[in-house]
C-alpha cells in the first residue's frame, strides 16, 4: 500500500510509492560516467581556474591579501540582483515591484577545477563553511537585504552551468512565499507545543535511528521521513539556534567532517549523483527565537518532475527513505 507522508515542520505531504519503489541501488548512476574527481584539474576556459580570475569581480579571498588562494568569493557576472541603489517600493494596484536591490554572489570553493566538496579534507571544506559564515554576515549587515540564501547546483541535472566547484550567495530584499511558510509553520508548531520542531524531529530520528546517516556530538544527517525525492538528506545541529550567522567555534569544527561523510557516502555509493544543497537559516533580521533551526538539505537529482508535482505542489518519492538511509550507512566505498 502507497503511503502518504507529511513532513512536520513543512506540513507538506509526499506519496511514499511503495508499488513503484525501485530499490536504492537502482540509483547508481551509469558505470561510464566521468566522475568529477576524473576531470581535468585545469580548464584554460574556465573563469574560476587558476589564472582566469577575473579580479574586478573578486570580493574577497581566503587567505586575504595573498597572491595565491584557496577560496574566493566574487560577483556573479550576470547577476539576478543589482548591490548599487536604493529600494524602492511601488505598489499599484496588480503592479507591484520592487527594484531589483540586492547580492548574488559565487564562491570559488577549491583552486582545482575537478575538486569537489565530497573528496575535499576537512580543512578545506572549513575553508568554505568560513566563506559562507563570513559574507553571510556581511551582506547580513546591508538593511535592505531580508533573507539570504545559500546554495549548491552540483551536476547538470542540479541546474550547475560551470563544472568548477563553486556555490552561490544570494541576499534578496524580501522574505520569498516558500520561506515565509516555513517560517510561519515552525511558529505555530512552537505555540501549539512550546518546542522547536525540528529539535523535536531530531530527537526522534536520533532515538528511531532507521534513517540516521551520520552523526557527530554537534550534528546529525538523516534521510527525511517524508523525503520528497530519493535520498533527500537533512543535516541538523543538535545544538538549537535559529541562525547561521550566530554559529560557535565547537560547531563550526564538527560540522566539515560531518558533511564530507555525508557527501563521500552520496559520491560512491551512487556514484557522483548531481544535488543541490541548501544551507536555510533565519530572515536576517528575525532574531534569535525558538522555532525556526537552520539546517543544511541535500537533494540529489535522480529523478525528474513533473505535471503532477507542478499542479499539486506535492511529491511522488519512488524509494523508501528508510532503506535509503540503510543504503547509505554501509560502509564506504574507498575509491
Ligand atoms: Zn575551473
Ligand atoms: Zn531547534
Amino acid at each position: 500500500m502507497p503511503e502518504l507522508r507529511q513532513n512536520l515542520a513543512t506540513r507538506e505531504w509526499v506519496i511514499i510509492s511503495s508499488e513503484r519503489a525501485r530499490r536504492p541501488n537502482a540509483y547508481i548512476e551509469a558505470s561510464d560516467r566521468i566522475l568529477t574527481h576524473e576531470r581535468p584539474e585545469h580548464d584554460a576556459h574556465c573563469p574560476f581556474c587558476l589564472g582566469n580570475e577575473e579580479l574586478d569581480l573578486e570580493v574577497c579571498r581566503y587567505p586575504e591579501g595573498s597572491q595565491g588562494w584557496d577560496t574566493r568569493v566574487v560577483r556573479n557576472k550576470y547577476p539576478a540582483l543589482a548591490e548599487a541603489g536604493t529600494l524602492v517600493r511601488n505598489f499599484n494596484g496588480v503592479e507591484r515591484y520592487i527594484t531589483g536591490i540586492g547580492y548574488h554572489e559565487v564562491l570559488v570553493e577549491h583552486t582545482l577545477h575537478n575538486a569537489t566538496l565530497a573528496l575535499m579534507t576537512d580543512e578545506e571544506i572549513r575553508a568554505v563553511v568560513d566563506m559562507y559564515l563570513r559574507r553571510g554576515r556581511e551582506i547580513s549587515d546591508d538593511p535592505r537585504v531580508e533573507h539570504l540564501v545559500f546554495f549548491k547546483n552540483h551536476g547538470e541535472r542540479a541546474g550547475a552551468s560551470l563544472v568548477h566547484p563553486h556555490s552561490q550567495i544570494i541576499g534578496l530584499p524580501i522574505v520569498p512565499g516558500d520561506i515565509r511558510h516555513r517560517i510561519e509553520e515552525s511558529r505555530r508548531f512552537f505555540d501549539d507545543t512550546g518546542q522547536c520542531v525540528f529539535c523535536t524531529m531530531l530527537a526522534d530520528e536520533l532515538s528511531r535511528g532507521e534513517r540516521l546517516i551520520a552523526l557527530n556530538d554537534h550534528f546529525a544527517a538523516f534521510v527525511l521521513y517524508a523525503s520528497s525525492s530519493p535520498f533527500h538528506i537533512w543535516i541538523l545541529p543538535r545544538t538549537h539556534r535559529a541562525s547561521f550567522m550566530h554559529i560557535d567555534e565547537d560547531s563550526l569544527i564538527h560540522l566539515a567532517p560531518l558533511l564530507r561523510d555525508v557527501l563521500f557516502r552520496l559520491y560512491t555509493h551512487l556514484n557522483d549523483p548531481d544535488y543541490n544543497l541548501i544551507l536555510r537559516s533565519t530572515p536576517t533580521k528575525e532574531p534569535e527565537n525558538g522555532y525556526f533551526h537552520w539546517y543544511i538539505a541535500i537533494v540529489p537529482r535522480l529523478s525528474r518532475s513533473a505535471g503532477f508535482e507542478l499542479g499539486s505542489g506535492m511529491w511522488i518519492n519512488p524509494t523508501i527513505p528508510e532503506e535509503c538511509a540503510a543504503f547509505l550507512r554501509d560502509g564506504a566505498v574507498a575509491l
